[in-house]
């Protein structure tokens, strides 16, 4: 079985919690609760970059538009008279391409991020995707105000400060897409010798 300590995970800051100047703080709060960033670097991503970096099946395009879907149903929008369309995989693709337009706005933070169960701890502190529904305690119910209910009527992508893989596959993936060969490096955290008694 593999080690959970050594799992690892891919981060974003999102063009705005970069101009936010929220970088110093989301990365406090991943290190708070014992996560190591293993690399890190910022600068501002190709279309190319992004658009390989969001998957382009089918089911994940319909997803974004089914997002948009229950957020204009739980907040009475109507989708056909915004959009022009209620369906869910019509929509999906706008999204997605607003999604790109948004992340190649300005510079973004990459990070790689190790630590037991990695994957689930940094979704836990990123908050589910919509702001209205992120918890307070996590980044995005702390730092973010934003709706699909909003976004998609002025054509943009939900502003929700940070991209964080949802599986260990999309991490592996994602750290590949970003870092390619680039070095990463481990190193020993004080607090790594508490748990090793
Ligand atoms: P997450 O970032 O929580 O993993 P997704 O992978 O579903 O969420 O979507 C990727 C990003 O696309 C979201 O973080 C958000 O910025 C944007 N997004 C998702 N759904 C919508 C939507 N319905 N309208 C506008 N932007 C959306
Ligand atoms: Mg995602």
């Amino acid at each position: 079985m593999s080690d959970a300590r050594e799992e690892k995970t891919f981060l974003m800051i999102k063009p705005d919690g970069v101009r936010r100047g929220l970088t110093g703080e989301i990365i406090r709060r991943l290190e708070q609760v014992g996560l190591k960033i293993v690399a890190l670097k910022l600068y501002r991503p190709t279309e190319k970059q992004v658009d390989e970096h969001y998957p382009k099946d089918k089911a994940w395009i319909t997803r974004l538009g089914q997002k948009t879907l229950s957020t204009y149903e739980k907040f009475g929008y109507d989708a056909k008279q915004e959009l022009g369309t209620a369906e869910a995989s019509e929509i999906g693709p706008m999204v997605r391409q607003w999604l790109i337009d948004f992340m190649t706005s300005g510079p973004v933070v990459v990070m790689v991020i190790k630590g037991v169960h990695a994957v689930e701890m940094v979704r836990k502190l990123s908050g589910p995707t919509m702001p209205a529904d992120a918890e307070l305690g996590t980044i995005r119910g702390d730092f973010s105000i934003d709706s699909a209910a909003v976004a998609n009527r002025e054509k943009r992508a939900v502003f929700n400060l940070v991209h964080a893989s949802e599986t260990q596959d999309e991490a592996e993936h994602e750290i590949k897409h970003w870092f390619g060969e680039d070095a990463e490096h481990n190193y020993e955290r004080t607090d790594d010798a508490v748990y090793k008694m």
